[in-house]
């Protein structure tokens, strides 16, 4: 006996009554809609986890250092953007926040910390000596510490104050939720 159709059953679709007809434009575009409003809302799921679990690294240099540690504190309450956690090694950080002035001295340690953090990593510069080396205009200082690490926020300010930092903390989520890539990958691997 031959299987009926759904034709037979009085459907009148054209697909069913064109035999070997694929499926029509409207049904194409719907199934690519779907998939690209899948991987759309996965990727927006992701940055948000990012962006609301950063775990900084403990990095203080000099002066500013002393406010970048206030905002732990119940008065700023870092916790509440869920990165309380400063971590010791770089290894469990994937933000790095370097306050104050970078010696030369300094710079190749700054650089392996930044290397041994996993990706994908972010890094604020924190006042004025660290974005451009602030007063400190001679043969020691690193004139800004985007020489040898890829910035994404950069905090104006001697010091900047807490509330400072956490501004710059909150436009970095911003750019972390829009889908923002970390500065390295604009700048390039090298840097
Ligand atoms: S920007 Fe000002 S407060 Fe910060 S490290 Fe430099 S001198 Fe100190």
């Amino acid at each position: 006996m031959r299987k009926k159709r759904l034709a037979d059953y009085g459907l009148q679709s054209e697909r069913v009554l064109w035999k070997g007809k694929g499926p029509g434009a409207f049904e194409t575009e719907l199934g690519d809609l779907e998939s690209r409003l899948g991987l759309t809302t996965l990727d927006k799921a992701v940055h948000w986890a990012q962006s609301k679990s950063m775990w900084p690294d403990t990095f203080g240099l000099a002066c500013c250092a002393i406010e970048m540690m206030a905002i732990v504190s119940s008065r700023y309450d870092i916790a509440r953007f869920g990165m309380e956690a400063f971590r010791s090694s770089p290894r469990q950080a994937d933000l790095l926040i370097v306050s104050g002035r970078v010696a030369h001295k300094m710079a190749a340690p700054l650089r392996q910390i930044y290397d041994q953090m996993l990706e994908p990593k972010w890094v604020i510069a924190m006042g004025a000596c660290a974005s451009s080396g602030g007063m400190f205009n001679n043969y020691t200082v690193l004139q800004g510490v985007d020489k040898i690490v890829a910035v994404d926020i950069y905090v104006p300010g001697c010091p900047p104050r807490p509330e400072a930092l956490m501004e710059g903390i909150i436009r970095l989520h911003e750019r972390v939720q829009a889908g923002v890539p970390p500065a390295y990958e604009v700048r390039g691997v090298a840097i």
